[in-house]
């Protein structure tokens, strides 16, 4: 293709709201541009990477045995109250009408339609095991949509679905998929784990992430190399030490600390550390009308854990300003469980303080030297942070590494949920109705693409892996317009390499050398191919790969094949 005839605008300056290297690049490669809060139209250039990456995967999950359909994006409410999301799913699931006033919402997943269609289709034992995908839209009005296509409100999902007559049967497609999804992104050329994850308002029981490493990951991930744990730091379990906490040293003291509302502050002001200071936080309760959850002030508090515990009301909802004066008689700031009227949860390292800083649930004042049993009932001991580097792995094998990732799969053992509730069976080898056993298995494809320029950029620009580029070879010919041979070669390069079956872009635009080197910099192409007059005199052009720094010069006529010996 020439570039003369792809209307791209590659932007100089880095555009103001975008925060993450992928969002950046990708506006100013134009490969994306956004319509309106979550919203983004992909462009001709994104939209070859988007394709690459939907084949790959429709290759693997066809290859896998899955079927592939396509079920529509709106949704008719009854299905989902059905399954009991209507009510369950929350905000995020775009709500609205049709002109006979019936409900209907826009898929943010497709469990419900795709069991409407099992429970029809589905009737013998013998129909099974059946996987059927899409590579399809999707729509969730997220709370704080970010990152561009990453966190989008609208994105293509490739969503996958199998049937089962049993258990056993839906581990063999779990399987089945998961080494399924490890040759997507091999084959992708990201770096990528697989960790233990949280099944979320999906319900089900084992569910795994693939994650792609990045520092900008919204993600956290915890492994042990000696035993072979890993899983999202959000579902990692840690111990109590097992040490009591030490014998008091000090007397309990009231100390004002006017203005000094926050853990850092507190720590600065009194000279100590964050981990010698006591946090309380206020959540919801489901019988009283607050909890107070007490964690060390340089832990943080783990939503799922915290959602689980007795009288904590889920999804976890934190007490703001009024709501906690409400409940306390004392502002945000200042709490702590001495004399605290609400019930009490306690995380295990927290529990192992002595002589510790808290709160002293009154305005701009607060206690150090507190010690527990001493100065306070010791509430009940939970697990209730979240892991951090060091921790202990659950498994035994020494402390977890943390690092940061971002989710691009996800693959669920739903089991039953959903054919219980929607009456989806079949017939097994007795005659007896059984309901199906589920699992499901997605991919973020469009956060796929933003997912692998985070992994994969320089100062300059994007460094497409191979598999996914949008084109493999850049061809920059330079003044075109002053050099017949230059003109000539240009096209003579065109059609030999597409012939030979590599996709080629011709930059013929009348554009000075420096502005094209940094377009080819900034949209990735792995390969680049000067022609200059003073080369040609030798018969030869310049070649360059994307992220190498020196140059070699080919002989003309031998180019495709020193391409396919790169490639
Ligand atoms: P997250 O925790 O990031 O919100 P999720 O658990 O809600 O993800 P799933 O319901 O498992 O995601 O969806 C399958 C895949 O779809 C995810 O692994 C992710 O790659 C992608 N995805 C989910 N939400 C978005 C979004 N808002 N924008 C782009 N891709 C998304
Ligand atoms: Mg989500």
């Amino acid at each position: 293709m020439y570039l003369s005839r792809l209307p791209l605008t590659t932007l100089k300056e880095t555009p103001a709201d975008a925060e993450t290297v992928s969002h950046r690049l990708m506006l100013r490669a134009g490969l994306i541009r956004r319509l309106a809060s979550g919203l983004y139209n992909w462009m001709p250039l994104g939209m070859r990477v988007l394709h690459k990456v939907q084949t790959i995967v429709r290759e693997e999950m066809d290859r896998a045995g899955a079927l592939e359909l396509v079920m529509p994006s709106v949704q008719p409410a009854e299905l989902w109250r059905e399954s009991g999301r209507w009510e369950d799913y929350g905000p995020e699931l775009l709500r609205m009408k049709d002109r006979h006033e019936r409900d209907f919402c826009l898929g943010p997943t497709h469990e419900e339609v795709i069991t409407d269609i099992a429970r029809h289709e589905l009737m013998s034992h013998r129909q099974l095991p059946v996987n059927y995908y899409q590579v399809q839209t999707k729509f969730r009005d997220e709370i704080r949509p970010r990152f561009g296509v990453m966190r989008a409100r609208e994105f293509i999902m490739k969503d996958a679905y199998s049937f089962h007559l049993d258990e056993q049967s839906l581990l063999e497609g779990y399987e089945l998929m998961r080494d399924a999804y490890r040759r997507v992104f091999d084959r992708l050329g990201l770096e990528y784990r697989i960790v233990q994850a949280d099944s979320g308002a999906i319900g089900g029981s084992r569910s795994e992430e693939f994650l792609v490493l990045a520092a900008t990951g919204e993600d956290a991930i915890a492994w042990c190399d000696a035993d072979g744990f890993a899983a999202n730091v959000e579902v990692v379990s840690i111990a109590a030490s097992g040490n009591a906490a030490p014998d008091p040293s000090h007397e309990r003291e009231l100390v004002a600390t006017p203005g000094v509302g926050t853990i850092a502050e507190l720590a600065r002001f009194l000279g100590t550390g964050a981990d010698r200071c006591l946090k309380t936080l206020l959540v919801k309760g489901n019988e009283t009308p607050a909890v107070a959850l007490l964690l060390r002030g340089d832990h943080e508090l783990n939503a799922i854990k915290a959602q689980n515990l007795h009288g904590v009301a889920a999804p976890l909802t934190m007490l703001r300003g009024a709501e906690v004066e409400a409940a306390t008689g004392c502002e945000p700031g200042f709490l702590g469980p001495v004399e605290l009227p609400v019930p009490m949860h306690v995380d295990h390292a927290a529990a192992e303080l002595s002589d510790f800083v808290c709160g002293a649930n009154r305005p701009d004042y607060h206690y150090t030297g507190v010690n527990w049993e001493r100065d306070v009932d010791l509430p009940g001991v939970a697990d209730l942070r979240t892991a951090v580097a060091g921790d202990p792995s659950p498994l035994g094998g020494g402390p977890l590494s943390v690092a940061r990732g971002i989710e691009v799969g996800h693959i669920f053992q739903l089991g039953t949920k959903y054919s219980d509730a929607m009456d989806a069976t079949v017939l097994d080898a007795d005659g007896n109705k059984r309901s199906m056993h589920m699992g499901c298995y997605g991919i973020g494809v469009t956060r796929v693409v933003a997912a692998a320029i985070e992994q994969n950029h320089d100062e300059h620009g994007i460094i497409w892996p191979a598999a996914i580029a949008p084109f493999q070879v850049i061809v920059v010919p330079i003044n075109p317009d002053r050099s017949e041979v230059v003109r000539e070669t240009m096209a003579e390069l065109h059609d030999r390499l597409s012939e030979a079956g590599l996709e080629v872009l011709v930059d013929d635009r009348a554009q000075r050398p420096g502005f094209k080197f940094a377009d080819a910099d900034l949209i990735g192409i792995p390969h680049r191919i000067v022609i200059a007059e003073r080369g040609l005199k030798a018969g030869q052009v310049e070649y360059k790969g994307r992220s190498e720094s020196d140059v070699t010069l080919v002989p003309v006529e031998s180019i495709v094949d020193f391409l396919r010996s790169r490639a």
